[in-house]
């Protein structure tokens, strides 16, 4: 299978501040992260497109126990992009213990940061973030 947008050339993207997704030929759907298909339709006739990088928060959870090479406590939210995409990351630049309801709905801007390698990835990758702005 040939992909439109590798890994590394993502990864490489959110590096230089570039959020790289795929646009759907069929429906117009923008697919962010990248994956193989249209996250609407599962097409493949996609093409690269830059995502602004602005989006709402929509839920998210407070991680207090967290897997063995992580800090708890973290933010992990879910953010509806300006796209169309729902994206998963870490809500940074705030307290956890300070984080309730009144997160929901607020614009948030998207960043990355390293995510430092475990037993059970291939080593350091570039994971989203989001802050309120
Ligand atoms: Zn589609």
């Amino acid at each position: 299978m040939k992909y439109t947008l590798t890994f590394d050339q993502y990864q490489q993207g959110l590096e230089k501040g570039e959020f790289l997704g795929l646009s759907c030929s069929n429906c117009n759907a923008v697919t962010f992260p990248p994956q193989g298909v249209c996250r609407e339709c599962s097409g493949t006739d996609l093409e690269v497109t830059g995502i602004k990088g602005n989006g709402t928060l929509r839920t998210f959870t407070v991680i207090r126990v967290a897997p063995e090479g992580k800090r708890p406590p973290y933010v992990v939210a879910m953010v509806e992009i300006d796209e169309g995409a729902w994206v998963i990351g870490n809500l940074i630049d705030i307290n956890p213990d300070d984080a309730d309801m009144g997160l929901i709905g607020r614009s948030v801007k998207l960043g990355s940061q390293v995510a430092k390698g475990d037993i059970y990835s291939t080593g350091d990758t570039r994971v989203i973030t989001f802050s309120l702005i």
